[in-house]
């Protein structure tokens, strides 16, 4: 079957607050996030979708959120914590995980699609070396 994918780059802060070891300090990656949709049939354009409205989807559902935030878990210390930091936070039912932020994308994201097309992939780099993977089944 096709399919066809879009990657996207944002930055983001992040401290895993149950973690023991220098992970639960808040730090920053770059994160590049792979969305690969696939369909049967092709739209009027000869598209399974338009890169471009791929893009304005994960722009609105993602980007504009996750983009130069921080994000922690919604607890009452990273609550108490962070509350004198003057910054954008995107508070998260879990830990921060590149595991739970596709969790959290998908719940996003996978509606938002025309009929013709269904979320087969997404792959969230933290890393050059590191990534998350989720894939339909
Ligand atoms: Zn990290």
């Amino acid at each position: 079957m096709l399919s066809i994918t879009k990657i996207f780059r944002f930055e983001a802060a992040h401290a895993i607050s149950c973690y023991d070891g220098k992970c639960k300090n808040i730090h920053g990656h770059s994160y590049e996030l792979h969305v690969t949709v696939t369909g049967k049939t092709l739209n009027d354009s000869n598209m399974l979708i338009d890169f471009k409205d791929m893009k304005k989807v994960v722009q609105e559902f993602v980007i504009n959120d996750f983009d130069h935030a921080l994000m922690l878990k919604q607890n009452d210390k990273n609550k108490s914590s962070s509350s004198l930091l003057d910054t954008k936070i995107l508070w998260l039912d879990e830990e921060p995980t590149a595991e739970y932020m596709l969790i959290e994308i998908l719940k996003r994201i996978e509606t938002q699609f025309p009929k013709n097309i269904t979320l087969k992939r997404l792959k969230l780099h933290e890393t050059a070396t590191c990534y998350a993977e989720w894939e339909m089944e």
